[in-house]
Order: structure tokens, then C-alpha cells, then sequence
């Protein structure tokens, strides 16, 4: 085992204030594409075009299209053994919560117990008018585009380009990183801001970086003190086997 698992296992053994950000990465190997990884869903439909507000209000019908494709492209996918080693650092008090950029409720299937959503969760849809919130479900394909009771129009509760994120969401994740003794970066690569600027707060606090990617990173080139490369469902087990291994 190398210097930075080392590094990264003494860190998170010592951890009282630990948190995770996590991106796409994550869940590439449960089989969702990552926006920049090639193929998959997102070259038919590029996000930049048709998961923004102006798509979904200009056209609602052809972004319920592209949507229902999208829920039927990702549709019995499990969590791997990132998100369940994530969720095993929580359960051993090792880290106190996962703030993440994806939509995909994984990590809560892995266990994981306290996850900050900073894009909305694609399970839900909300109503624009009354902001009655529901699970996203197959009757919502009898009409395109869906709408609520009160005639309202529904939208997948996501925030979409050319939204505001939840300011609950921000709160609490500044406020953890203004705290953190660790933070642990799984599969993000650093573009999408203010997500990106969390483990920037957490290393001017004090916080020892550890980065779990395929490729280095700008993280991995300013702030990262212990970066793990490889697949996230390998290299973080690995790391939780460690942490077990010194606790024990
Ligand atoms: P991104 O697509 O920009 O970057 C993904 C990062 O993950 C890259 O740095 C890549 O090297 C790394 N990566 C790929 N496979 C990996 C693996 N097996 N292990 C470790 N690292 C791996 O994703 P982003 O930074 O999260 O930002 C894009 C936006 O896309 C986010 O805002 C998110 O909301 C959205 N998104 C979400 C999902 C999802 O919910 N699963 C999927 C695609 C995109």
C-alpha cells in the first residue's frame, strides 16, 4: 500500500469532523455515465442544452421526453462499493456527512444517512405552482408534458442549469466545511461551481484532502494531500480496510 493510502487512513482515524463532496464519478461504475465520460445518455442529449430552465420552460414537452429516457437509461441501478464504503466511514463515526452534486439517491441506498443534495434528487418531481413534491412515477407519462391537480406544471425536483441551488443546502455544507478536519473528494472533477469551492473552504480551514479519482484533477494540482487513483469502488474500500485495520 502506498504513502497516500497511509496518509489518508492516519487522517480519517484521527477525523472528529470529517465530510465527503461527490460527483458523477461516484456512480460511473453502477453504470451511470458521467458528463464528461463518453457515450452513454448525455451525447444523445448534452446537458448544457437540455438540462437547463430555459429548455424545460420554452419546451416542456421534449425535456419530459428526454427525461423520461434518462429515468429509463439509469433504472435499476444499485450502488457500488464507493458508495457503501462511504457509508461504512459514517457508521464507524469516521465521517459525518456526504454533500453531493448527484441526483441518482445512491448513496441513501447505500446507507448513508446524512446527504447533502446540492442538485435536487431525481427520484422526486415537484409542481411549479402549488410545490407539491411526489415520487417520480410512470403515470406521469398519460400527459406530456405532466401536470399536478391544481394544473400546474410538474418538474423533476433537480435543479437544472440556470437555477438556484437550495439555500439550505449551501448553509449546511459551508458550515461543515468551515469545520472540517477532513474531506474526502470522490469523482468530481472540479468544473461545477459553488460545489467545487466546498473542499477549497474545508483545506483553508485546516482540513486534510483526500482525492479519490480515475485521473488527476485541478483539486489534485492545489489542495489534495492524499490522492488515491483509480476507480472509486476499489480505492476507497481499500482505504476503509485500512481505517478498520488501524482502529482495530
Ligand atoms: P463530471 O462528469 O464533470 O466529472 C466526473 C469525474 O469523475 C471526473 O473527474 C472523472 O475523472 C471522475 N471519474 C469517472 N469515473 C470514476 C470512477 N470510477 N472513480 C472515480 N472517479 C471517476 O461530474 P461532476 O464533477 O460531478 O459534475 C457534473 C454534474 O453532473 C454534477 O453537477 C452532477 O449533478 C451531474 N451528474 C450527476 C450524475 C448522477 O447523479 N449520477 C451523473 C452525471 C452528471
Amino acid at each position: 500500500m502506498n504513502d497516500a493510502y497511509e496518509k489518508a487512513a492516519a487522517a480519517l482515524r484521527r477525523a472528529r469532523r470529517a465530510i465527503a463532496v461527490t460527483g458523477a464519478g461516484v456512480s460511473a461504475e453502477s453504470g451511470i455515465p458521467t458528463f464528461r465520460g463518453a457515450g452513454g445518455i448525455w451525447t444523445k442529449y448534452p446537458p448544457e442544452q437540455y438540462a437547463t430552465l430555459s429548455a424545460f420552460l420554452d419546451h416542456p414537452a421534449d425535456f419530459w421526453q428526454f427525461w423520461h429516457e434518462l429515468q429509463d437509461s439509469v433504472g435499476g441501478v444499485q450502488p457500488n462499493p464507493a458508495h457503501a464504503a462511504l457509508a461504512a466511514l459514517e457508521q464507524m463515526g469516521r465521517l459525518q456527512a456526504v454533500i453531493t452534486q448527484n441526483i441518482d439517491n445512491l448513496h441513501q441506498n447505500a446507507g448513508s444517512r446524512r446527504v447533502i443534495e446540492y442538485h435536487g434528487n431525481a427520484r422526486y418531481v415537484v409542481c411549479l405552482d402549488c410545490g407539491r413534491r411526489a415520487e417520480y412515477s410512470l403515470d406521469l407519462r398519460e400527459t406530456t408534458p405532466p401536470h399536478c391537480v391544481c394544473r400546474g406544471l410538474i418538474k423533476p425536483d433537480v435543479v437544472l442549469f440556470g437555477e438556484m441551488l437550495s439555500p439550505d443546502a449551501l448553509v449546511e455544507s459551508d458550515a461543515l466545511a468551515n469545520r472540517a478536519d477532513v474531506v474526502i473528494i470522490v469523482g468530481t472533477s472540479a468544473q461545477v461551481y459553488p460545489a467545487a469551492a466546498i473542499p477549497v473552504t474545508a483545506k483553508r480551514a485546516g482540513a486534510f484532502v483526500i482525492e479519490a479519482n480515475i485521473e488527476p484533477t485541478d483539486f489534485t494540482r492545489s489542495i489534495t494531500d492524499a490522492f488515491l487513483e483509480g476507480p472509486a469502488g476499489e480505492t476507497l474500500p481499500k482505504l476503509v480496510e485500512m481505517v478498520k485495520g488501524e482502529e482495530s
